[in-house]
């Protein structure tokens, strides 16, 4: 909280000189995270250090170890690699190199190490601690320090953050940069697809990731991908060949006009043979496909970091500082890690040592094993990989008595997720003998029209990377005529429906759900996949959409800021999305370095608006004429009835005397973005798929227990409780025996809630989101690095 921070920055306890390093490959995001650590150490009292060139800096002392102002991180965020440097050190790996780095440290005062970097720099870290107490002891044998100096550096705190585009470290769901690699990825092939359709070839793409598949199957899953090959998950020495031939004939026997494999560069067969891209080739051309490869290499590494590194790096790099001021020498050292939603601290020892069992089991070609050490997640998407690309091979249609009627409808707003999301629940459906219906242009359409398709496997093969809504989209609900609705369940026999959209898709599930006992043929498992910019759903803290919003708004804020910057005296406030809810603004504000965030959660008065004049003009003169970024404000589009974003300009311009001026930008509905993004990508096929396994196993049930025909069913519902443990897999888990929920990320879970519960309990009707503001710490650490929070707390 604000009070705690207060508390913090008062105390003189704990205070510290902190050196940042990023070390090893560079990755997007590590400028990021250099801004975050160097503002909240020095909100936090401390000095923070850059040393530069990674180790190479502690072990040369000297020039490379500069201590940095507030303002000389101005303007990072949006950078890719790393400022401050980043080598491959091998006088560190030396222990003579790590004397030096020791008396370099001690004879700076400096106690505490922030590095940013892979697993082997963490491990570099870790020895160094553990090294310490001899080596201090040693320098002060020597003469080289003092009594004084060995007594107050006795103990070297280390807090480890992980940077890396190969998302390879253990304990973390993601690393700094993993997303924005693989964002680099998905355009280029989405790139590659249209000139693959068009000319009917095949591409093979290879991607970096030599000891981690990361990468390669990610990137298969956001690309519609027809086979990968990852380290992982070698395929047999004997016939992996073969097996590529037939899943890439039969999908283009369906009708595929493209085949697109995805080489990870350290991909091998069960005997651990290397398989490379050109032996790939290979076999497509003997399957008669003209086939072409491409590989990715540096551009993977390279640009402006996107909106979840910005985020995950600023968040992890505060973090970082209080792991600092928090520790003590009988606390190990921590490495920050993100689960789902949430930040967390793993013993960096642990991280790293599980990391390296996973080379460990590869080389012993203990495979599985392999894959259940990179995390639960990891195993998960492999398998939602093969379930939307491989299983249509029909050996995993499930008997006909089990075979389901699954609905599909978008409701409310496009966002870009919708297709994906809709491309992987078909095609997992499919494969298993359930037959997928559309029902076209929402409520509406149904009411209206009748509207109901079915759909196939070429009708959503390519809808991977396709914006808006291919099936309709509007605001209409079923209350609209709750009984012609029903009457499209009954004809069309439903088991069970998806309901993909926002507040509007939440609020139809809640009718259905309440209209049961006058229409039972709603007794189905029904599913709200929220899907929205302004991620105002309850019962979840990641809406599809967002995230391909929020690299919209943050590309467009800084195009933005680049104009202010150019012209040296202007300001702009920037209007966003959401409704009534802030977590654009917020997370918006976050990544883009704005001075202020206007939300509804925190009402804007005068005093408010004028103190951030006051930063806003504090901040010019720091610049002294310089001016190297520009400064924007987000306003959200509800923020106030009386501060709107005009007023706030006028004021702003008016406060500026001359000295800076203001304007507004509206990036309006530009926001629904217009390809969808990695995450949310990646997030559509894992979700969908997991509504797909409630409504599969809650109908299983159903037939199982309550032993009824086809037609029966449609009248009635039991639900045994047997299903919460059956119904989904992985982290997830069934939060109450009920069959109308709400699928969504709380904290480090995937979770179904109750509709009714959340309806009831957890909504704010007026205001249409969930009562949870769980965007709050976003704002918090917004206003610690703006500034912001010291002029409120001085
Ligand atoms: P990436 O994931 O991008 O490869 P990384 O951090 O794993 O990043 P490495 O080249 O393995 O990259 O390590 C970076 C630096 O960390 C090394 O150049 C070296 O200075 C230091 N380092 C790595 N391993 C050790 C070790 N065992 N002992 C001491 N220092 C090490």
């Amino acid at each position: 909280s604000q009070e705690s921070i207060v508390e913090q920055v008062k105390s003189e306890e704990g205070k510290k000189k902190i050196a940042i390093i990023t070390s090893g490959g560079d990755a997007p995001g590590m400028n990021a995270a250099v801004r975050a650590v160097t503002r909240a150490g020095i909100f936090y009292g401390c000095k923070v250090y850059a040393c530069y060139e990674g180790y190479t800096g502690l072990v040369k002392g000297g020039d490379m170890l500069k201590e940095l102002q507030w303002q000389d991180v101005r303007g990072l965020l949006s950078i890719g690699g790393t400022i401050i440097g980043t080598a491959r050190s091998k006088e560190f790996r030396e222990r003579w190199g790590r004397l030096q780095a020791c008396y370099n440290m001690v004879s700076n005062g400096i106690d505490a190490l922030v590095v940013c970097g892979g697993d082997g720099s963490l491990t570099g870290a870790d020895l160094f601690r553990n090294e310490w107490p001899e080596l201090i002891k040693e320098l002060l044998g020597e003469g080289k320090i003092t009594k004084e100096q060995y007594e107050t550096h006795r103990n070297l705190t280390i807090v480890g953050l992980v940077g890396s585009i190969d998302n390879d470290m253990c304990g973390t769901d993601s690393t700094i940069g993993a997303y924005s690699s693989l964002e680099r990825i998905i355009e280029l092939v989405d790139y590659i697809d249209a000139t693959a359709a068009s000319h009917s070839r095949a591409f093979v793409v290879e991607v970096m990731g030599r000891h981690c598949g990361w990468l390669g199957l990610m990137s298969g899953i956001a690309t519609g991908a027809d086979y990968i090959f990852i380290p992982e998950r070698p395929p047999s020495e004997t016939n992996w060949k073969d097996d590529l031939k037939k899943v890439c004939l039969r999908h283009r026997e369906k009708g595929r006009r493209k085949t697109t494999v995805i080489v990870a560069e350290g991909a091998i067969d069960d005997q651990l043979n290397p398989i490379t891209s050109e032996e790939v080739k290979d076999v497509l051309v003997e399957i008669g496909l003209d086939t072409r490869i491409t590989r990715l290499g540096h551009v993977q590494r390279g640009g402006a970091p996107c909106a979840f590194d910005r985020f995950l790096a600023t968040v992890q790099g505060v973090d970082a500082v209080r792991a600092v001021l928090e520790s003590t020498p009988a606390i190990p050292s921590p490495v920050i890690s993100i689960l789902e939603n949430k930040i967390v601290r793993q013993p960096l020892v642990e991280s790293v040592a599980q990391t390296k069992t996973v080379s460990d089991a590869i080389e012993a070609k203990d495979f599985d094993k392999a894959l259940k050490l990179r995390d639960q997640e990891f195993a998960t998407s492999y398998e939602s990989f093969l379930s939307v690309s491989k299983y249509d091979d029909g050996s995993y249609l499930v008997p006909e008595s089990s075979r389901l009627n699954i609905a599909i409808i978008h409701v409310g707003a496009p966002t870009s997720a919708l297709n994906p999301a809709t491309r992987v629940a078909t095609l997992n459906s499919l494969a298993k003998g359930h037959r997928v219906f559309a029902i076209r242009n929402g409520f509406a359409g149904l009411i209206r029209h009748g509207a109901v398709r079915e759909l196939n496997w070429i009708d959503v093969e390519d809808w991977h990377n396709t914006g808006g809504s291919e099936i309709g989209t509007n605001r209409s609900l079923p209350s609209d005529d709750m009984g012609t609705v029903a009457y499209y369940f009954q004809q069309y026999k439903f088991d069970g429906l998806i309901i993909i959209g926002g507040f509007e898709a939440f609020t139809a599930l809640y009718q259905l759900d309440a209209a049961r006992a006058q229409y039972p043929i709603f007794n189905i498992p029904m599913c709200c996949l929220p899907a929205t910019v302004s991620n105002n759903v309850p019962g979840t803290e990641y809406s599809l959409g967002s995230d391909t919003c929020l690299n919209t708004l943050s590309g467009y804020c800084d195009a933005v800021k680049q104009s202010a910057s150019a012209s040296r005296r202007r300001t702009f406030v920037v209007e966003v999305q959401g409704g009534y809810s802030g977590y654009l603004a917020s997370y918006a504000g976050l990544i883009t370095g704005a001075l202020a965030v206007y939300t509804p959660e925190n009402p804007i008065n005068l005093q408010t608006v004028q103190e951030d004049i006051e930063l806003l003009t504090r901040t010019y003169e720091e610049d002294d004429g310089k001016n190297r970024s520009g400064k924007i404000f987000i306003h959200n589009e509800k923020a106030s009835k009386v501060y709107t974003t005009d007023l706030i300009a006028a004021i702003i311009g008016e406060a500026g005397k001359g000295r800076f001026e203001s304007r507004t930008a509206v990036p309006g509905h530009v926001q629904q973005g217009k390809s969808p993004s990695s995450i949310d990508r990646v997030n559509a096929c894992r979700l969908a798929i997991k509504c797909c396994n409630f409504i599969e196993d809650a109908n299983f049930q159903v037939k199982h227990n309550a032993n009824l025909s086809a037609d029966e069913r449609h009248l009635r519902f039991f639900y045994d409780d047997g299903v919460k443990t059956s119904a989904v897999s992985g982290k997830s888990s069934v939060i109450d025996d009920n069959t109308s929920v709400v699928i969504g990320i709380q904290g480090s879970e995937v979770t179904f809630t109750p509709v009714k519960q959340l309806w009831e309990k957890e909504t704010h009707h007026k205001w249409r989101k969930g009562k949870n503001v769980h965007w709050e710490q976003l704002n918090i650490v917004s206003d610690l690095l703006s500034g912001r929070l010291s002029i409120r707390t001085t």
